[in-house]
């Protein structure tokens, strides 16, 4: 049964990805970092978790890349964006995440979007909406 809504989720959210790639290569960037966060979210998936990914974005390389690893790890707070917080913290010997995307395949939840705005990351994409920290984000497009 959770094969099944995995199987769902995933080929929903991959033809949301596939009509923003029909749109041009405007955004051909933001579609890319989405495809590797539904890579992730497909990992999580296959070790039991909910299917969520999340890709760190910095100056057009990939910086961190988290799946949800809840069940996995036995911690409620393994969501994917905090996963990949802290990978990138790690990596960059810093909690600040000016200038960095966090693309992520599920709207953040209140931890996460949280933890996105503690960190200062410069905007979220998620699907379905982009959001960015300003404010409490207003939603623009993916
Ligand atoms: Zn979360």
């Amino acid at each position: 049964m959770r094969a099944l809504a995995f199987a769902e989720v995933v080929g929903v959210w991959d033809q949301q990805i596939s009509r923003e790639e029909q749109k041009g290569v405007e955004n051909s960037a933001d579609v890319t970092f989405m495809r590797a966060a539904l890579e992730a979210a497909k990992v999580a998936g296959e070790h039991g978790d909910v299917p969520v990914g999340c890709v760190l974005e910095f100056n057009g390389d990939v910086i961190a890349i988290g799946e949800n690893r809840r069940e996995v790890d036995h911690d409620a707070t393994a969501h994917a964006e905090i996963v990949a917080l802290r990978e990138a913290s790690k990596n960059r010997q810093s909690w600040r995440m000016e200038d960095v995307t966090a693309y992520v395949t599920l709207e953040p939840c209140v931890m996460c979007a949280g933890a996105l705005l503690n960190a200062r990351c410069a905007a979220w994409s998620s699907a379905p909406s982009t959001r960015r920290p300003e404010p409490w984000g207003l939603a623009t497009t993916f």
